[in-house]
């Protein structure tokens, strides 16, 4: 502290000066005696008479000359002593902060002028005064700021702070304005030195910084509001963009109008991802993300990705393969919406720099008790990797791996810096490994809450025993392997068609066969009509990444059911429990997924779909998203419709827009839940609003889930296929393109 530093040079002169007075005094003494002496010898020379007047004479003027000298030597130093004081207190003067020191008995034993100023008007205000005394004279004659009711406990308060070992600094604020910080500390011998240090601009400033980062907040929250508004105004009409060119696309076109639609719908869906990136980011930035916890389906949710990725990755012969813990329990409380970007993000990375080989997605985890869970999720792709000097700054903003070998890959670069703050908002780790040329693995671990255990779909017990599973990938094999083990069963596993048709030959007997569809040499559909020509009655389960394409083939008669892949335990299991008849009973036919629309009519009325949508482009993109469907929808142009369309018809499902004019679709809802049977109905909020919070007032005004525009058909899908009654014939799959 440089006035400190002052202080402790001034007091080391004085000290000097004081030091040299000392040793003159003494001087002085010693040259006092010394005539006293010769005094005392002259007299006694005298005395004896054996003195001549001349030595006396000279020894008279010996001691004068002595004398004078002691005198001059004493005045100089006198004078330094007072100079060095002087300066001393010039300088202790000079300074604004307020200086003092007691003595042990807490007696004032210097002050500058700044901390008796305080006190000026104040007569017993005096070196020698108590600290208590003024203390007490602060509150009385009202020099500080103190409530009323409180007088006596301040006092008390600042005499107790000084009987502590280390005296903490603290804030007084002046009656005549300024505001000080008051250090205290022990000094030698019990002194206590005090230090009153004028804060008053520094607090001005603090003020001022204060006022103008309120300020920029508050222009931060307009930007937050504007570009939330300039989301939905531009997601609205990409809406219909990527719709109409999803639906083009679905048409009978020439390659060169196939390769027009192609590009619209690619573009517009760039175009999306990058206002939601952009959007994201500057949330992030403003500290304005918040997560919105929920109960969720892990394993549902990354099945649901992989649904939407599976169309890229089938065009370039990507294996998508889900491994999820069996023991695992798959509902955690997070931010599903969160959750699905994050997933999104690697597994659509994962996606995009594979050009060929697998991407595999592991989740594992480990009970932490008090109901949580510790879930590391991984996502490993054999594609182009990372090399290692820019695996550093990977998850750093506006990052790619800028070479000429990815150029060719779209994106804006912020994806993984989302990804990562997304990731340590919630609490855990992302990292990555990778080897150039090779692959990557980015892998991210989290406590996740459990939410409530999903309702048990049936507890039958599976009377299967031994299941036959064909793929031609080792990783899918060993999954589905562990997957049917974990359900009691034997397994036989084989690599090919062609192994499981020598063994079927050879005389193997099971109970059920699982094969994949898309597979070098025979694949298994294929399978599956040799095994009948050569009277093989097993029931055969498939599994396809587009089972949609499966439509015509003649073999899916034969089929007791055709699962999505990458499968979802839960439907494997539901099959298996399916095909157990209980005893003495012949199996009951198992319900396909996915019935062909031009197959007979399916006993059973059809699903009723109610769809609330202003929007004519969008109830258009709505319908032929849905075409071909074995189901009832009827639209309606507002709230009001749609609650008359609720109460005439009783749909099944509702989805329902939630920016309409006149009655919202938020009011819509909660009159909807008030009415007969209105409650159980589920329904499906359709938003181009992405701010966070517009899904929590949503899901609280009644709706059962959200999903934002513009509508993708795999998750259409999924929400009619999950909410088909069991009374309604199966729907079939729009008709899809042919590749
Ligand atoms: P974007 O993909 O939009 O460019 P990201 O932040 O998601 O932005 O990724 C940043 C960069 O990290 C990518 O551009 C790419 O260079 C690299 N990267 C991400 N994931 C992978 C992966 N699985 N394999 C190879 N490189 C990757």
């Amino acid at each position: 502290m440089t006035l400190f530093d002052k202080l402790t040079q001034e007091r080391r002169a004085r000290l000097t000066a004081e030091q040299r007075l000392e040793q003159r005094t003494r001087e002085r003494d010693q040259a006092l005696a010394q005539i006293d002496a010769m005094r005392a010898e002259l007299h006694s020379l005298r005395q004896r008479g054996r003195t001549s007047a001349l030595e006396e004479a000279q020894r008279a003027a010996e001691v004068q000359t002595l004398q004078h000298r002691a005198r001059a030597e004493t005045e100089t130093a006198q004078r330094h002593a007072t100079q060095a004081e002087r300066r001393l207190w010039d300088s202790i003067n000079t300074i604004r902060d307020g200086f003092a020191v007691f003595n042990s008995q807490q007696e004032l034993v210097i002050a500058n002028q700044a901390y008796l100023g305080v006190f000026s008007g104040i007569p017993e205000v005096q070196i020698g005064i108590t600290y208590r005394r003024l203390v007490e004279i602060l509150v009385h004659e009202e020099r500080v700021q103190v409530d009323a009711g409180s007088q006596d406990a301040w006092i008390a308060a600042m005499l107790a702070r000084w009987d502590a070992e280390e005296i903490e600094p603290m804030l007084l604020t002046f009656t005549r304005g300024d505001t000080a910080r008051i250090y205290d500390r022990r000094a030698r011998g019990g002194d206590i030195v005090s230090l009153v240090r004028d804060i008053t601009e520094t607090q001005r400033h603090a003020a001022e910084l204060d006022d103008a980062r309120q300020r920029a907040e508050a222009a931060n929250r307009a930007k937050s509001a504007f570009l939330a508004n300039m989301s939905h105004e531009i997601r609205t009409p990409m809406n219909g963009v990527v719709g109409m060119a999803e639906l083009l696309c679905d048409t009978s076109l020439s390659d060169e109008q196939r390769l027009y639609a192609e590009t619209i719908r690619s573009s517009g869906e760039a175009l999306l991802n990058i206002i939601n990136d952009v959007l994201d980011f500057s949330k992030i930035e403003a500290d304005k993300l918040t997560l919105h916890p929920e109960p969720f389906d892990l394993e549902r949710c990354i099945h649901e990705v992989l649904i939407l990725l599976q169309a890229g990755a089938r065009k370039r012969r990507i294996d998508l393969l889900m491994d999820y813990d069996l023991f695992l329990p798959t509902r955690f409380m997070a931010d599903p919406g969160r959750m699905r970007q994050v997933m999104t993000n690697l597994i659509g990375n994962a996606v995009k720099f594979t050009q060929n080989g697998h991407v595999l997605i592991r989740v594992v985890g480990l009970d932490e008790g008090a109901g949580a869970c510790r879930v590391t999720v991984t996502v490993e792709d054999t594609g182009i990797g990372i090399a290692p000097e820019h695996i550093e700054r990977i998850f750093g903003e506006f990052a790619q791996v800028d070479e000429q070998a990815n150029r060719k890959f779209e994106g804006t670069g912020l994806g993984l810096a989302i990804t990562r703050r997304l990731i340590e908002l919630m609490g855990g780790q992302i990292w990555v490994e990778s080897e150039f040329g090779k692959g990557s693995c980015f892998g991210f671990a989290l406590t996740l809450p459990l939410a409530e255990a999903a309702a048990p779909f049936t507890h039958a017990p599976i009377r299967l025993e031994h299941v036959m599973a064909v793929d031609d990938n080792v990783i899918n094999r060993t999954i589905l392997e562990r997957q049917l083990a974990a359900q009691g069963l034997r397994v036989t596993m084989v690599g090919s068609a062609q192994a499981a048709l020598d063994l079927f030959a050879a005389g193997a007997g099971v109970d059920l066969l699982i094969t994949d569809h898309e597979m070098p040499g025979l694949d298994g559909l294929d399978l599956v009509l040799k095994l009948r020509a050569a009277g093989h009655r097993v029931p055969v389960i498939l599994l396809s990444s587009s089972p949609a394409v499966l439509r015509d083939h003649p073999g899916i008669g034969e089929l007791r059911a055709i699962l999505q892949k990458p499968l979802l335990r839960h439907d494997l299991v539901r099959q298996l429990h399916l095909l157990s008849a209980p005893d003495g009973q012949p199996p009951p036919r198992p319900v396909p997924r996915l019935t062909p629309a031009a197959a007979p009519a399916a006993a059973g009325r059809r699903m009723r779909i109610l769809a609330a949508e202003d929007n004519r482009t969008n109830r258009l993109v709505f319908s032929k998203m849905i075409d071909g469907l074995a189901v009832d929808l009827t639209f309606a142009e507002d709230g009001l419709q749609a609650v008359e369309a609720f109460r005439d018809r009783k749909p099944d499902l509702i989805f329902m827009d939630i920016s309409m004019p006149g009655m919202d679709g938020r009011a819509a809802t909660r009159e909807i839940r008030q009415m007969p049977g209105g409650a159980q109905v589920p329904i499906v909020a359709l938003t181009a609003h992405a701010m966070a919070g517009d899904q929590d007032d949503i899901l609280a005004a009644g709706l059962d889930h959200v999903m934002t525009k513009p509508l993708k058909k795999p998750l259409l899908m999924e929400m009619i296929q999950r909410y088909r009654p069991d009374e309604a014939c199966p729907v079939a799959p729009p008709q899809e393109r042919q590749a």
